[in-house]
């Protein structure tokens, strides 16, 4: 569904303004390709209705993974992959999230910042399976955003509950299977860890927030644990392909001002509205470009991918799981938005000098719809 206001509106109407906002060129190289997406400067392709005849546009898209527009294919993708690779085992959704005395640093060093809590959430878990011997997996997910789009890093977690015993075999954390380890006791061990490597790749900038990082417990969050392992990826599915803001948040968009929704966590989620200047909606969005290349979305353990293509087939085979295989893709045919039946062909593309004289002409074809 199209949204009414987007991300790209409020670049657009900031305009050669954001320049100067004191972003880095990947953030702007980012901003430039979110405001051009599936517009006519990225160039685009005509379609024709094999049925009605109409003619319609379409630009095409950035695909910048942090474009509001570009989030549904890649999303579609990944649950598929994922979907081959369960168990029927339960599974845990954790949360761990990092105070905000490290927010300042987080800016000026998010690579080791966020790559820190990879490695202090994975080895905490890692830890707590050694202790029953066993080898635990996860998939990891960053988010670095808060409902009000400022800086909230936490890493959203989908640990099956249990592990491999050292000959092969699953084995649940509990008997029950209903428990994956205390809260309280990781939160301890999490923040130990993410302290101590902190403090060997930045052992200046730790001195300088210790106080601050030891004050007030850390937080890592357990959800209710999964009905069955295919509902896991869909949820997981939402948060992995999920940004800062979505479109459809935008409420309104003046000359000077943004207004969004947000939940207001404090009170049971309560829906509410937020009103920035576009400088500020700009600038806390860019908050959570992430850094070239860095990889938002993890695996680890028996889920990490050497392991997997070893062994993770003979895991499925010892818990009896129907194996599903890879879906062949079915090639995407979009219908007519005009009669809804018609399937579309492509009849022309073209660059960013823009569609073709005779579309332009409508000397040929008409582009409303007039069924
Ligand atoms: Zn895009
Ligand atoms: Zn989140
Ligand atoms: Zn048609």
């Amino acid at each position: 569904m199209q949204s009414r206001f987007e991300v790209a509106d409020v670049l657009r109407k900031a305009g050669a303004a954001i320049e100067n906002y004191g972003l880095n060129t990947w953030q702007l190289r980012t901003l430039y390709a979110i405001k051009k997406c599936r517009t006519a400067e990225l160039g685009g392709h005509i379609d024709a209705c094999d049925s009605c005849g109409n003619v319609t546009i379409s630009y095409n898209s950035c695909r910048n993974r942090h474009c509001p527009k570009c989030q549904g294919q890649n999303r579609e993708d990944w649950i598929a992959k994922r979907e081959t690779e369960l168990l029927p085992v339960r599974y845990f959704h954790m949360v761990f999230t990092l105070p905000d005395s490290i927010n300042s640093l987080a800016i000026y060093q998010p690579k080791i910042v966020y790559d820190t809590l990879f490695e202090a959430t994975w080895e905490t878990l890692k830890s707590f399976g050694k202790a029953k011997e066993m080898q635990m997996g996860m998939i990891a997910v960053l988010h670095t955003w808060g409902q009000q789009l400022s800086l909230h890093p936490h890493l959203h977690c989908i640990v099956p509950g249990g592990g491999v015993n050292k000959n092969g075999q699953w084995q649940n954390s509990r008997n029950d299977g209903k428990f994956l380890f205390p809260v309280k006791a990781l939160s301890k061990v999490f923040r130990a860890k993410y302290c101590a490597k902190l403090k060997a790749k930045l052992p200046i900038q730790y001195e300088q927030i210790r106080q601050d990082l030891w004050k007030k417990p850390w937080v890592v969050f357990a959800k209710k644990p999964f009905g069955s392992p295919k509902s896991v990826v869909e949820y997981l599915g939402r948060y992995t392909h999920k940004i800062a803001i979505s479109n459809n948040r935008i409420k309104s968009i003046d000359e000077q001002n943004v207004t969004f929704d947000y939940k207001d966590y404090r009170v049971a989620g309560v829906k509410k509205q937020m009103t920035l200047p576009h400088q500020e909606f700009i600038r806390r969005f860019s908050l959570h470009i992430l850094p070239k290349r860095f990889v938002k979305i993890r695996h680890y353990g028996f889920l990490s991918s050497t392991w997997k293509r070893q062994k993770l087939k003979l895991l499925q085979e010892k818990l009896k799981v129907k194996v599903l295989e890879k879906v062949e893709k079915k090639p995407f045919l979009p219908k007519c938005p005009c009669c809804k039946t018609g399937n579309l062909n492509r009849i022309a593309v073209f660059d960013q000098r823009g569609p073709p004289a005779w579309y332009l002409g409508g000397s040929q074809s008409s582009s409303s719809c007039e069924n």
